[in-house]
């Protein structure tokens, strides 16, 4: 049983199922120059509800990247969380990427970035010895598993613009932010200030796609050569568009989203009940931070249950996703129970 992470998982039947609806319908043009590839940006524009400009990459690094190298210039400088995926799990890739630009961690309680404390951070010297403000990333949710309300949004991308930076979003997970807040996709992207958003895909039953959706068209006009250059304009791209089109049929990426929310929300309930462990952030989404004995992670791991233990402040976490069964959740939180019972003995 594995709480690892939600790219454990396989690709979900919906997105195989357009995959192989793709396969068997004959040749079709490469690099994106099909029917299916063009119209693509015509239905993440129907879920934005706005006019979009999209680029399908393969991984949520390329996204990132691709992205924030169209957002700032090679001297740019790029404030982020301190536990952004871009700034510790991307080896360099968004630095690489944009030619160079800084990114500049900041301190914010539970995952998230508070306003003030960009106000504070932002370098208005103009000096030339300094990379110079370009962009805010913010991720959604977040490494934490918490989310940014769509005001927090705001206030945040309030000040970004008032300092004439752009704002991405990495929402490696931002169909589980949705379906948890219950809010429209654009409320917390361009209604709230957002210029781009890596929308994953991956991890919530794609095979391996992910879109970096521009809602700003004259912020991706060098974006595909951006993708060129770093090797992700794939020649097979009607492959990359029909995940995406079975992702987004019958909103399965929400159903999706929302029943590894679920999922997580029934493991936090139980793990709460437990004896000596203790949650560490909020449970928003489809992540669960919580406080083991030591003795019990070493139980759990030694009857298989994988996770990533001691991963955060002491906090190991466990995440669910789309595929996630009721009966694990339980099997997980029994065999917790006894393992405490036994420490406790
Ligand atoms: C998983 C993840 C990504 C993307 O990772 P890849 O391994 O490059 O696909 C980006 N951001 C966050 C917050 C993630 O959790």
């Amino acid at each position: 049983m594995n709480f690892a992470s939600d790219n454990v998982t396989g690709a979900c039947p919906e997105v195989l199922q357009a995959v192989i609806d793709a396969n068997e319908s004959g040749p079709r043009m490469p690099y994106g120059n099909d029917a299916a590839t063009q119209a693509i940006e015509a239905r993440l524009g129907d879920v934005f509800d706005t006019e979009v400009k999209v680029l399908l990459v393969a991984t949520g690094t390329a996204a990132n990247s691709l992205a924030l190298a169209a957002l700032t210039p090679p001297w740019g400088a790029v404030y982020c969380h301190e536990e952004a995926h871009i700034q510790n799990s991307e080896c360099g890739a968004p630095e690489l990427f944009s030619g160079g630009a800084k990114l500049m961690p900041l301190a914010g309680p539970q995952g998230k970035l508070e306003a003030a404390t960009l106000e504070a951070a932002i370098d208005r010297s103009g000096s030339v010895h300094h990379s110079q403000p370009a962009a805010l990333s913010l991720t959604q949710s977040t490494e934490a598993g918490t989310l940014y309300r769509p005001a927090e949004i705001s206030a945040l991308t309030q000040v970004a613009r008032g300092a004439g930076l752009h704002v991405h979003m990495d929402g490696a997970r931002f169909a589980n932010a949705v379906a948890a807040l219950q809010c429209h996709p654009a409320d917390i992207t361009w209604k709230a200030g957002v210029d781009a958003l890596s929308f994953g895909g991956t991890k919530n039953g794609c095979l391996a796609a992910e879109a970096v959706v521009f809602f700003r068209p004259e912020l991706a006009e060098n974006a595909a050569f951006l993708r060129k250059r770093t090797g992700h304009l794939f020649s097979k791209m009607r492959l990359l568009t029909a995940q995406f089109e079975g992702y987004l049929t019958d909103d399965a990426w929400l159903r999706h989203a929302r029943h590894a929310n679920a999922m997580a929300t029934r493991l936090a309930e139980g793990l709460e009940k437990v004896p000596g462990i203790a949650l560490h952030y909020p449970v928003e989404s489809n992540q669960v931070f919580a406080r083991f004995p030591r003795a019990v992670t070493q139980k759990l791991q030694a009857q298989g249950f994988q996770f990533y233990a001691e991963m955060h402040e002491g906090a190991s976490r466990l995440v669910t996703a789309w595929s996630t069964r009721d009966e694990e959740v339980d099997a997980f939180l029994d065999a917790t129970r006894a393992a405490a019972d036994e420490a406790a003995a």
